[in-house]
């Protein structure tokens, strides 16, 4: 019998067998209990997703400093202070209201925090996100708040069968990034294209990806 820490430790090392070394595998924790979070940290899984404030913080409380928080859920502009007070970087920015909220939070904490944009790359109507050709101006309005940093971009797309349909979602969002890279903004430092799924993220790494979001894969099926 394997234990279900083997099991987490197993998949850790399959998708790191599969990755360049500078990818970052984030571990997309949702649903999942205390142990499992400690197992896959214990694997050496350094970047935890949570999407949920109220579940991730009694596991951030247990955690602290030992992992790196990534909140990747859409952020409610009430629950921004919570989120600033105890995640380390923020991946779902997608309108000036939050990003000013983020900023004034972060202030008055004395901390810069980072943060990056979320594109609805796939222009979903039921998705969160900035529309692709809103992010300029969203990457310029931030670049103004002092106490947030602008690091990247992050994007869903939509889901298929087939992770190939995501390539295109994938590769607007590089291209995005690129274009902001190039306009050299001040105060902007764009390191993170954070992009890829269990299903995706093979493909979203040859589109540019440096930060992938794997659950299902690490965890086993919710
Ligand atoms: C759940 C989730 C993931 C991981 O999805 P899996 O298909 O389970 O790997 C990645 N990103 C976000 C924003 C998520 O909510």
């Amino acid at each position: 019998m394997i234990s279900p820490d083997e099991k987490i430790k197993n998949a850790v090392m399959e998708i790191k067998k599969t990755i360049p070394p500078d990818v970052i595998l984030q571990a997309a924790a949702k649903t999942r209990s205390l142990e499992e979070v400690e197992a896959v940290i214990q694997a050496g899984v350094v970047h935890i997703g949570y999407n949920y404030v109220q579940e991730s913080l009694p596991i951030i409380q247990k955690v602290g400093k030992r992992a790196i928080f990534h909140m990747i859920g859409h952020l409610q502009r009430n629950k921004a202070k919570t989120v600033v007070a105890n995640f380390d970087i923020i991946e779902t920015v997608d309108s000036i209201q939050l990003a000013q909220d983020i900023d004034r939070h972060a202030k008055a904490l004395n901390k810069i925090m980072p943060v990056l944009i979320e594109v609805n790359s796939g222009r979903e109507d039921n998705k969160t996100g900035v529309l692709p050709e809103e992010v300029e101006d969203l990457a310029i309005k931030i670049s103004e708040l002092k106490s947030l940093r602008l690091e990247g971009l992050m994007t869903m797309g939509p889901r298929f069968g087939n992770p190939d349909d995501s390539r295109v979602y994938f590769s607007t969002t590089r291209k995005i990034f690129e274009r902001l890279s190039e306009m050299d903004i001040p105060n902007v430092n764009l390191k993170w294209l954070s992009m890829g799924m269990s299903n995706s993220y093979q493909i979203a790494i040859e589109e540019g990806a440096n930060i992938i979001r794997i659950g299902t894969k690490l965890f086993g099926e919710r």
